[in-house]
């Protein structure tokens, strides 16, 4: 029985999808949890009392907005989007680049970005039929443009991704060389501006001016990560072919009204992102301190750092020994051998954190 199973499986399962590993959530049970980029701080108690009377009168028996229009107008003013340009929202922004990518999935279309990068573009790529193609960053994680030029000549990609500022390396790409991309690419440009709080940076005023310039952000590291509400803004033309594609519903009533609620107090959003800014500051500081790290600048929620001198799989297990989960990124070989990510936490989370590190060292 198992091995028909098997056997059917093999028979029936697109032999890339086999292939690949689902993506892995380790259990934080118990832990500190460093690992995700998640805002730690949650919401003063009389601010809760007020969102669970709001979640009082949301109707769960019927259908959400299917176009969420009342939250696609908040959010179009919350975010700045540029007059003309249009909204579209998913269940997070993962589902927002395979509404993309299930729009362009023409065989034989490319996805190309640089890497390392957000591992979604690729794994959406592969799920959708599409082939995914990665241009090394330089040493410093800066564009390699002649190698993006090239490969963008080579391949003539359906859409490029740009982290912006990049996950796991945590830089702002230069500005000047985006823009020659989006001057230059025969297809879309997608800025993933995700990390956009801790960064400040953004090409959200460019849209517009561009064709084929495309910005996403989400809520999900500015503290509402629970509620998977992914933003794109982009030309009407665009946005009409990927709302085909997008299932209806997809923002249920329980996201739509937090959302809602929660753009009315964006300057507690705002409070914590600079929070946590501040905290990252201190936690780059104390880390630059310490001996047999390496250590990249960063304008997002976490630091990338390299273990000089230690195996970091040990490095990571001894911290989670200790009662921290980061994340550990040396599985993923090439330039992000022996790294480790930790996000930006509490104050307290932050000291823990060190002194497990200190320990583990
Ligand atoms: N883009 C980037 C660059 C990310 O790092 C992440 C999350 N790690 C996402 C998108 C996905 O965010 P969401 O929670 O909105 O799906």
């Amino acid at each position: 029985m198992t091995d028909n199973i098997a056997k059917k499986v093999r028979e029936l399962v697109r032999p890339e999808i086999c292939a690949l590993k689902a993506y892995h959530v380790p259990d934080a049970a118990g832990l500190i949890k460093l690992d995700a980029m998640e805002n730690p701080y949650s919401w003063p108690e009389d601010l809760r009392q007020e969102w669970l009377e709001v979640l009082r009168n949301v109707s769960l028996n019927r259908y959400p907005d299917p176009n969420a229009d009342a939250l696609r107008k908040n959010l179009r003013s919350a975010l700045s989007v540029p007059v003309g340009m249009e909204v579209l929202l998913g269940n997070g922004s993962d589902e927002l680049i395979q509404i993309i990518l299930m729009a362009l999935a023409r065989p034989g279309a490319v996805v190309l970005a640089p890497t390392p990068t957000f591992v979604m573009y690729e794994m959406i790529a592969t799920f959708v039929g599409m082939k995914f193609v990665g241009v090394p960053l330089t040493r410093d994680f800066a564009l390699d443009m002649p190698a993006m030029l090239k490969n963008m000549e080579t391949h003539k990609p359906a859409v490029i991704f740009l982290a912006y500022p990049n996950n796991p390396t945590g830089n702002l790409f230069a500005r000047k060389d985006i823009e020659t991309l989006i001057q230059k690419a025969p297809g879309l440009v997608v800025l993933d501006e995700a990390y956009h709080a801790f960064a400040g940076q953004s090409f959200m005023d460019q849209l517009g001016r561009h064709d084929n310039l495309l910005v996403m952000r989400t809520l999900s590291k500015q503290g509402l990560a629970g509620l998977r509400l992914g933003v794109l803004a982009a030309p009407l033309a665009w946005v009409t072919e990927f709302n085909k594609v997008r299932l209806p519903y997809n923002i249920g009533n329980l996201s739509q009204a937090s959302a809602q609620f929660a753009l009315k107090h964006l300057n507690l959003l705002d409070d914590q992102a600079r929070r946590i800014r501040a905290e990252r500051e201190k936690l780059l500081l104390a880390l630059t301190k310490m001996s047999g790290l390496r250590i990249w600048p960063s304008q997002t929620n976490f630091i990338l750092f390299h273990v000089e001198n230690h195996d970091a799989n040990k490095v990571f297990e001894s911290l989670r020994a200790r009662g921290v989960l980061i994340k550990n990124l040396n599985s993923s070989g090439g330039m992000l051998q022996g790294c480790l990510r930790v996000t930006v936490g509490t104050p307290e989370e932050n000291a823990a954190f060190l002194k497990a590190l200190e320990a583990a060292l």
